[in-house]
């Protein structure tokens, strides 16, 4: 039978590792996961390149794009727009991979309202004091920026018990495999697997009735 793969938010504050987290889980079980590629009107970082890391849209395509219903959900965030476009993540959820999105809080609450199913995880650093030496090592923000990531990271925080794990990135491989055991035991529970448990009864059934 067909198994429909599972929509993953992962958030987590700036500075948690979520970017490189989630390149290893997909460099490791590429057959799996497929990330889903925002939106945005932030400006490209040095390194960046547009439809790679996000595709990187002016603020009237940005708001087309909310008109046209093509998001899932989008949120301002820190002066800009991001967004998730829908077509890719239904279009792989169908072929049974589990979409993950990399979004902020705001848009994590709207996707688990429009899709109750979501599985949301918030990635930490270990501690306050390294996620703020992680955004300052980064080198690619100006401190005004990182002032208002940290300020963000404060408000974030409030809201991490609307999350389902709570996963502390220090050894990037373990926070990796933790991710993958997450995501893989979710595959088990019994309410993501009525239509196998109805097939299997129906079976039964009919072998009963046989006796
Ligand atoms: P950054 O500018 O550091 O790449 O991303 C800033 C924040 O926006 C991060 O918390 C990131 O997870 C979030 N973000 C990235 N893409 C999306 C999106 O499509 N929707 C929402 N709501 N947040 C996003």
């Amino acid at each position: 039978m067909e198994k429909k793969g599972i929509l993953v938010v992962v958030s987590g504050f700036s500075g948690a590792g979520k970017g490189t987290v989630m390149k290893q889980l997909l460099d490791g079980y590429p057959n799996r996961y497929a990330l889903s590629i925002s939106a945005t009107t932030r400006a490209p970082r040095t390194g960046e390149s547009n439809g790679k890391e996000y595709f990187f849209v002016s603020e009237e395509e940005f708001e087309e794009m909310i008109r046209e219903g093509a998001l899932v959900e989008y949120a301002r965030y820190v002066e800009n727009y991001y967004g998730t476009p829908k077509e890719y993540v239904l279009q792989q959820l169908n072929q049974g991979k589990d979409v993950i999105l990399e979004i902020e809080i705001q848009g994590a609450l709207k996707v688990k309202a429009a899709y109750p199913d979501t599985l949301l995880l918030f990635l930490s650093p270990p501690s306050a004091t390294e996620l703020k030496s992680r955004l300052v090592n980064r080198g690619t923000e100006a401190a005004s920026v990182i002032e208002s990531r940290l300020n963000r990271a404060w408000q974030e925080a409030q809201g991490v018990e609307q999350y389902d794990y709570f996963i502390i990135n220090d050894d990037l491989a373990e926070c990796v495999r933790e991710v993958h055991s997450i995501i893989q035991n979710e595959h088990a529970r019994v309410a993501r697997n009525h239509e196998v448990i109805e097939k299997i009864r129906a079976e039964l059934k009919g072998f009963a009735k046989g006796e």
